[in-house]
């Protein structure tokens, strides 16, 4: 039997990674953050997410010899020290500085111009413990501004991510940039088509590859940037799966979530097979449909979570060699009237390459 791996959380990464860890004969264990259970000796210990509870079983497990990629998981969850090592590796991101006590909204624009974003430090994500700061605007900074940093708003052509997973050995694998949509800093559509992004995949694998090795990083990590031009600028890294990676479960020959667990496990990581065009649909607050099933295509992935608005209630992948047929089965899918507009989005992307 292989060596059992702990996951830290129970959500729907959690869930994910254990189903596919289950197929390929890996042992999981989900811990509940609020009161982790102490696994085996022998166990390595996971995430699903970088932000977890403080407590006395988190804090255990954080001390437990299985426990994984801990350089990383004290750097990377605090968007200040996330930020500082980008800038010490020399990797493009964001114009950014840390407000001082002293500073106003007209001291950081004369820094970061008319248009900014505070980040609280830890624990925002999807839009969250965010505050965007228009010089017309006249708006207050929130108090919380000297535990966060101010950074540039960007103007992009698009949003892209690179999802890469590396071994213990230091062997590297990555996907195809993915191009995503976000509404209101929340992910609704990542599209995959292998061709897209051809001529940057080298960059974002060297940008990617030079963090996951200086980190001495094991599993899949996520790079989320800003395509400006022909210049990727690197707007967040999650070292964990990721929702822009979830279209690798029809997308590729291995899914993010089990190349996570074979990284962990020193098994056999191939460069996964992507052929063909794949659409993912984040369903957002919203109740279970048995509709979708209509679309042939539609292989749907569903949380079990309390309907609440906004929240990732689960998922839909699209996949097909001929992008006509995913764009055909997109525009089957029932979708509430508010989706209009990113599934308009989505076909006209489809229907660009
Ligand atoms: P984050 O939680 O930092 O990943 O932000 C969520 C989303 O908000 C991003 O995917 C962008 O769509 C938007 N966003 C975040 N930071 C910026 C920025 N500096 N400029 C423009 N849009 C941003």
């Amino acid at each position: 039997m292989s060596q059992p791996i702990a996951i830290l959380g129970r959500g729907q990464l959690g869930w994910m990674l254990q189903r596919a860890g289950e197929r390929i004969g890996a042992e999981i264990q989900l811990l509940d953050p609020q009161a982790p259970e102490m696994p085996t000796p022998d166990t390595l210990i996971t995430v699903e997410s970088e932000h977890w509870p403080d407590n006395e079983g988190t804090r255990a497990l954080r001390q437990h010899a299985g426990w994984q990629n801990a350089k990383t998981l004290d750097t990377l969850p605090n968007r200040i020290d996330q930020k500082t090592l980008l800038d010490q590796l020399q990797l493009a991101t964001a114009p950014w500085c840390r407000p001082q006590e002293s500073d106003s909204a007209a001291d950081l624009h004369a820094t970061l111009g008319p248009d900014f974003l505070l980040k609280s430090a830890r624990g925002g994500y999807d839009g969250r413990g965010q505050c965007r700061v228009k010089a017309h605007e006249n708006t207050a900074l929130p108090n919380w501004k000297t535990n966060a940093i101010a950074e540039s708003a960007i103007a992009f052509d698009t949003e892209v991510s690179l999802v890469g997973a590396r071994s213990r050995d230091g062997h590297c694998v990555f996907y195809h940039l993915t191009e995503n949509l976000h509404t209101q800093g929340v992910l609704t559509f990542s599209i995959n088509q292998p061709q897209r992004f051809a001529a940057l995949q080298p960059t974002a694998e060297a940008m990617l590859g030079k963090l996951m090795t200086h980190l001495d990083y094991v599993g899949v990590m996520a790079m989320e940037c800003f395509l400006v031009g022909d210049k990727l600028l690197i707007n967040e890294l999650a070292p964990r799966v990721h929702n822009s990676g979830h279209w690798t479960q029809q997308g590729a020959s291995i899914c993010q979530f089990e190349m996570h667990l074979r990284a962990l496990l020193g098994w056999p990581m191939p460069q996964p097979d992507e052929t063909g065009t794949t659409v993912m649909v984040n369903l957002l607050g919203m109740e279970h449909q048995p509709q979708w099933l209509a679309v042939p295509g539609a292989s749907l992935y569903w949380y079990h979570k309390t309907c609440r608005p906004g929240r990732k209630m689960g998922h839909i992948n699209l996949q097909h060699p001929q992008t006509e047929m995913v764009a055909k089965w997109l525009r089957e899918l029932a979708l509430p009237e508010d989706y209009q507009p990113m599934r308009e989005w989505a076909l006209q992307r489809l229907a660009s390459l």
